[in-house]
């Protein structure tokens, strides 16, 4: 999972646009961020390891100038977190210069490889998105779009993009549609920004408006942009200074949206498929209630994700909802940290009970995945330790059996806990009194939408799109060759 930005701002500074949407997405990816920008001539990068407003500060934006920018804060599947591997990635090309910033996992990267004249030396970096740009930057198409749609048409996995030439910021998202994307306006008289001319008539933009892209609604409001539409599976939106959006169709769309966006990922103010992901996350919890009832005093999250369904199954149990812990937000999220020795380590500053709450009490625990099941063990060990008398672990989303192959980090299934071990394993192991998940069709009442909508694949192993190497080794193949981002 990546967060990824784009922004063109006539007769403004598209970078500080863009830096500031990426603030927003800060969740997605916590590793590096970075910036192109375009001036109409050329393109200028700059990306460092660390969180955004580490990377993208004031002594850095006033020199990236230009009415073009596009933004990345990555989170790495695989690869080391290293300067070279951070986004936007930049290319100049015989006929084009090129940087990319990538959402999700190709799975035909060994293929693709194959495929690059001069193969795996000419890439600076080892991962995936290096190996697509470097793809884009030669093929001899004299139109970046004509590229795009020549190159996609040999990609698969998955792939929500941000891409930036000379002259234009261009959207895209796989044919599956993956990982999100969104289109806004940014309105000509919106503020001082980015105002000066008159407002078009409703629907009709004005040559002045400006254009974002994002992985989430959340960020596209943040800059004070109005959402617009989702980009659809398998469509390239092309953003020019004084026009509106162009749309291009690559592919016939075969959705599938990762459906741990709605459980978990994405902002909970952020909207997907037409849902905000708050109410679905609470309707979730009511559901769970339903399905996985517990004799119990209260009702807490496991802060912060687990709020909103923990939300949701004390309204439904009719028990009350307590904050039985409070989260240091300033140490990000164990999930997203790169090694297990330091997701450990993690649990204990970022987490700590309120034994007030907890002391004596039988506590129903919400929360929205067990991965690893490591995390959740010290969170019910710290319970314990403050006093709770019992610990009904309750999980907004069915057990993770599978590995993703298209942008998250659960490589094998020997990492995944409930693909190992029965539920009253994973219920021992994490130190639980009981355990109960959410249905596949918990989920979908939750949602109101339909199973056909979305990939499940990490929970029933119905891979949308068909991966063509073995799970067990693809850790070696791609320390070998390029590796994937999310
Ligand atoms: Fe999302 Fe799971 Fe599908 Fe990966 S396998 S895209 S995490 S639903």
């Amino acid at each position: 999972m990546c967060g990824i930005f784009g922004a063109v701002t006539p007769g403004h500074e598209a970078g500080r646009v863009a830096a500031l949407g990426l603030f927003a997405l800060q969740h997605r990816g916590q590793e590096s961020a970075g910036l192109a920008v375009s001036d109409g001539n050329q393109l200028m990068v700059y990306k460092d390891l660390g969180l955004v407003a580490q990377v993208l500060d004031e002594r850095r934006l006033p020199s990236l100038r230009g009415e073009l920018a596009i933004a990345h804060c990555r989170y790495s599947t695989t690869g080391s977190t290293v300067w070279e591997n951070a986004q936007p990635t930049l290319r100049l090309g015989p006929r084009r210069a090129i940087a990319v910033g990538h959402n999700g996992n190709l799975v035909n990267t060994r293929v693709l490889l194959a495929s690059l004249t001069g193969g795996r030396s000419r890439l600076p970096a080892s991962t995936d998105t290096e190996l697509l740009t470097a793809l884009l930057a030669d093929e001899p198409a004299a139109d970046t779009v004509d590229a795009l749609v020549r190159v996609l048409g040999r990609v698969h996995g998955a792939y929500s993009l941000v891409v930036l030439d000379e002259r234009r910021v261009i959207g895209v998202r796989d044919p599956h549609g993956f990982r999100p994307l969104v289109l806004g306006r940014l309105p000509a008289d919106s503020g001082a920004e980015h105002g000066g001319a008159e407002p078009g008539p409703p629907n009709e933009p004005a040559m002045a408006d400006g254009w974002v892209i994002a992985s989430e609604t959340a960020a596209i409001e943040v800059v004070g942009a109005e959402v617009i539409r989702d980009v659809e599976p398998g469509e390239i939106v092309v953003l020019e200074p004084g026009r509106p959006p162009r749309s291009v169709r690559f592919a016939e769309p075969r959705p599938a949206t990762c459906v741990f966006e709605l459980i978990y990922f994405a902002r909970p103010d952020s909207y997907l498929e037409g849902r905000n992901l708050y109410e679905a996350r609470r309707r979730m919890g009511m559901e769970l209630a339903r399905e996985q009832p517990a004799v119990a005093d209260l009702v807490m999250p496991v802060p912060e994700t687990g709020a909103p369904a923990a939300a949701g199954y004390a309204e439904a149990a009719g028990l009350p909802y307590r904050e039985g812990m409070m989260r240091n937000r300033y140490a990000g999220r164990t999930f997203i940290q790169p090694s297990q020795g330091l997701r450990q380590r993690g649990v204990t500053v970022k987490l700590s009970p309120i034994r007030e709450v907890v002391r004596d009490r039988r506590l129903v625990v919400v929360d929205d995945s067990i991965v690893r099941g490591t995390t959740t063990r010290a969170i019910v060990a710290l319970l314990r330790r403050a006093g709770a008398a019992e610990v009904h672990l309750r999980i907004s989303a069915p057990p993770i059996l599978h590995p993703c192959f298209y942008g998250i980090d659960t490589q094998v299934d020997t990492e995944l806990v409930a693909a190992t071990h029965s539920v009253d394993e994973v219920c021992e192991f994490v130190g639980a009194d009981s355990l109960g998940y959410l249905s596949v069709e918990g989920v979908l009442a939750g949602l109101d939408l339909p199973y056909e909508a979305f990939c499940f694949a990490c929970f029933d192993g119905g891979y949308p799109e068909p991966v063509p190497y073995d799970a067990t080794d693809r850790k070696f193949l791609l320390e070998e060759g390029p590796s994937h981002d999310g």
